[in-house]
């Protein structure tokens, strides 16, 4: 719909100029104001942005928020830059952008690299453009002043409710049940203490970057989580503890649920037909490609597909503009219990596309989101 590119100067500590490009895509707002985060780094190009930016639509769509999709980009390594040189260019960035952007036109949060604070000088800067305090103008905020309870962990327990979902429908007892996560950043931590927590599994394999470790009986969250903060990797757990594993071996493991919160493209055509895994959940972004998804599919193996399973994060997101707007806080409590209605129907609603079509999971997903985008479009006589 509308590409913005812009040169933002910044006065770097030393007293030079450095000029950053960055850009905003804002893919489709038939449904309401797009919505999407914003990455800062230093191999960001526009054709990625304009990618997360259609993402954003259909993963919007899909979970039926009254949100269309955008995502904006900086090209700039923050680990270069200093706290000040970052304050500059998040508030140089909203000074380029800002006539484009809001509560009521789009919606800007956090991305790779970018982070609550930097969120905040954004909100600070807009509001200072605009006159008046504008706290709904971009969500990620910390909680203090305007952020939603429930963030943090929203995305991976989003995708826990559909897991939840997918067990009934394949009849699998989950108090039985062995996971392996790929992956143990933000999505991948959460999501194995909350696998144990709402779902009552078992975690036996969790990896990062640097490779995986493995128990049959049963990992040490705790002991892995300790680890991975003070040495950066989950494979420098005691060797009592668990046994080493590549990433590769993690994929094709004798597992129940397979959690993808990693990258894309890891689950290819080559290792598909190897994955044991009956429920395969995509918490990150494009895991499976489409030669794999058709594999997966032919065997059998349950996907809930990325656009679905991961929309916990942008719907707590709009849950936060929502309470923004409303000037009214929900406590943890309330935005679980919405959080887990949205992401249960969300996850009906699909199931039932893909028995109804007799697709997968993925093209119920996009026939669901692509016919909501396209309703709204005809009646607003767009096409
Ligand atoms: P993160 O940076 O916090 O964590 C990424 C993890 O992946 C790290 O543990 C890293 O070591 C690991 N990793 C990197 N390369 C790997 C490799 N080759 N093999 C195995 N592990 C590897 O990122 P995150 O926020 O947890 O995001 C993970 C995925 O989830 C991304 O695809 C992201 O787009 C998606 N996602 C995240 C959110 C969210 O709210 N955090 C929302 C929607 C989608």
């Amino acid at each position: 719909m509308r590409e913005i590119h812009v040169s933002i100067p910044v006065r770097m500590d030393d007293g030079t100029t450095k000029v950053f490009q960055g850009f905003r895509v804002q893919y489709n707002d038939a449904k309401g104001p797009t919505k999407g985060g914003i990455r800062f780094h230093p191999e960001e190009t526009i054709d990625t942005v304009r990618a997360l930016a259609a993402w954003m639509t259909w993963k919007c769509a899909v979970l039926d928020l009254p949100l269309g999709g955008g995502k904006g980009g900086v090209i700039c390594n923050p680990k270069e830059l200093s706290n000040s040189e970052l304050e500059r260019l998040s508030r140089g960035y909203i000074d380029k952008i800002w006539q484009f952007v809001g509560p009521d036109k789009d919606i800007p949060a956090p991305d790779v690299y970018t982070t609550p604070q930097m969120m905040t000088w954004m909100m600070d800067e807009f509001s200072k453009l605009t006159g008046k305090n504008e706290f709904g103008c971009i969500t990620g905020k910390p909680v203090s002043i305007g952020g939603s309870c429930g963030r943090d962990d929203a995305t991976a327990r989003g995708g826990m409710y559909t897991i939840r979902e997918a067990a009934k429908e394949l009849g699998m007892d989950l108090s039985k049940a062995t996971v392996a996560i790929q992956g143990y950043g933000n999505a991948g931590c959460n999501a194995s203490y909350l696998c144990k927590d709402i779902l009552g599994t078992k975690i036996v394999a969790i990896s990062d970057s640097k490779g995986g470790i493995y128990n049959k009986d049963g990992l040490d969250l705790d002991l892995a989580c300790s680890i991975k903060g003070e040495t950066s990797s989950v494979v420098h757990a005691p060797s009592e503890s668990a046994q080493l594993i590549s990433n590769e071996e993690l994929i094709e493991l004798d597992v129940d649920i397979l959690v993808t919160a990693a990258l894309e493209n890891v689950i290819t055509e080559e290792n598909a037909p190897n994955v044991k895994a009956k429920i395969v959940a995509e918490l990150a972004n494009g895991p499976t490609t489409p030669e794999a998804d058709e594999i997966l599919y032919k065997n059998g193996v349950h996907v809930i597909p990325d656009i679905l399973c991961n929309a916990g994060g942008v719907t707590v997101s709009y849950f936060e503009m929502v309470q923004n707007m409303s000037c009214y806080y929900w406590n943890v409590e309330e935005v679980y219990e919405r959080l887990d209605k949205r992401m249960t129907e969300s996850y009906q609603i699909v199931l039932n596309a893909s028995k109804t079509y007799n697709i997968n999971m993925r093209q119920a997903a996009y026939v669901v989101a692509v016919g909501r985008v396209v309703e709204v479009m005809k009646l607003r006589g767009w096409i």
